[in-house]
């Protein structure tokens, strides 16, 4: 598995596939051939359906600007490649010459794959495990917990880089709680957050907070501001809502979440590597179910959980989002996105206290779930995998009267 810091990418929303992902690519291709005159990109599958409402067009072009080039950005509508939905084919021209061409996809979280590199193995692995069977096997046999197990194998910089993603998170959030208006795209949503947390402030409760919390980092990524990755955008609203409600409750210091952070970086490493963490692949159980588990995870660790307290909760978050569809009304990652967010932020609560009660006796395992998420995904039908044309996305009130 790679480094647990690829699951905590900052950057700009609304989504790290359909933005990050494009806008690392173009950037790369830009490094590539800068004696180029002129581009293409064409996008194909899902980053055309929904490339629109998610700024794919947007981030591509913005990126080549700055560096003074020109690129037209073509939409493919009919045409998904099978190496992966979000896929992406750039042109280099020198005059009327063709000089290079990149095949690239963005495989979710922000990132990048080429065509026929293998998904879960990486001239960029650090770990030596790839399950959660044979990590808990390696922390029972030298009797570790996840976190000194995540810091024997992670890279020298990795406290310093969570302590630089946790401040982020905070920072997304509180400006967040303060923002007011619609947010952009034709829907006219209103921000909510501000209001959750006035509610929360008269009359204060776990509940108001978590919600609050949640849709303010939500709310800020659909307004494509800084935030980050946990782990993708539309999905970055879950986690710091859990660890921030849990820290002002609890009092807790900021080293603490740094440890949660490794425990939900673990966890989301572990379903990217086995599955996928792509809406566009799996439908929104690789997005919101995993930000889910992720957020149960720490949660569970914060609450005292030992490593098999912790592989249960996990499971037990990724099992009740089992099926989820991604089907976000007009390509914008507003709806279901943004309350989604915050009704699996409480979510993460309720798994943590259930398998507090329950004891870490349990029949499925991690390991069988990240194994079942993939193949409902795979089963999923193509209009419930981010490409907007089934579900909520066409079944909602501003269709009304049409
Ligand atoms: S429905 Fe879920 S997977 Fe789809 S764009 Fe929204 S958050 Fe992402």
């Amino acid at each position: 598995m790679e480094s647990i810091l690829e699951i905590y990418k900052i950057g700009y929303g609304p989504s790290s596939s359909h933005t990050m992902g494009p806008a690392i690519a173009s950037k790369r291709f830009l490094q590539k051939y800068p004696y180029a005159t002129r581009f293409c990109c064409v996008l194909y599958g899902s980053l055309a359906l929904t490339g629109k409402g998610h700024l794919t067009d947007y981030i591509i072009q913005k990126t080549f600007t700055e560096k003074k080039k020109i690129i037209q950005v073509l939409f493919d509508y009919t045409t998904t490649l099978s190496y992966h939905p979000n896929g992406m084919k750039f042109i280099a021209y020198k005059g009327d010459e063709q000089i290079g061409e990149w095949i690239v996809f963005s495989v979710g979280g922000g990132s990048l794959k080429e065509e026929n590199e293998p998904r879960n193995t990486s001239v960029t692995d650090i770990y030596p495990h790839q399950t959660m069977n044979e990590i808990l096997n390696y922390c029972n046999v030298h009797q570790m917990d996840f976190v000194q197990y995540v810091k024997m194998f992670e890279k020298d910089e990795l406290v310093s880089e969570l302590t630089k993603v946790l401040k982020q998170m905070k920072k997304t959030l509180q400006q967040g709680l303060f923002e007011e208006g619609n947010l952009p795209g034709g829907l006219r949503i209103q921000k909510k957050a501000k209001d959750f947390y006035h509610q929360y402030l008269k009359e204060p409760s776990k509940e108001k907070l978590v919600y609050a919390y949640a849709l303010a980092s939500s709310e800020e990524n659909a307004s494509g501001h800084l935030v980050v990755t946990a782990p993708t955008c539309g999905s970055c609203g879950v986690l710091p809502a859990v660890l921030f409600s849990y820290q002002i409750v609890h009092q807790l210091d900021d080293q603490v979440l740094i440890e949660a952070l490794m425990i939900a970086g673990l966890i989301g490493n572990i379903v990217k590597t086995n599955a996928s963490i792509s809406g566009a692949e799996v439908g929104c159980q690789g997005e919101i179910g995993v930000a889910c588990t992720m957020a149960a995870a720490a949660l569970t660790y914060l609450q005292g959980g030992k490593n098999n307290d912790i592989e249960y909760a996990a499971e037990v978050a990724l099992e009740h989002h089992l099926g989820m569809t991604c089907d976000p009304v007009d390509g914008l990652v507003q709806i279901p996105c943004i309350e989604r967010n915050a009704i699996a932020a409480m979510q993460a609560y309720n798994v943590a206290s259930y398998v507090n009660v329950a004891g870490a006796m349990h029949n499925i395992t991690l390991d069988s779930v990240i194994q079942v998420m993939k193949e409902t995904g795979t089963d999923l039908h193509a209009k419930y995998r981010e490409t907007s044309t089934g579900g909520l996305a066409i079944h909602n009130r501003s269709n009304y009267g049409k």
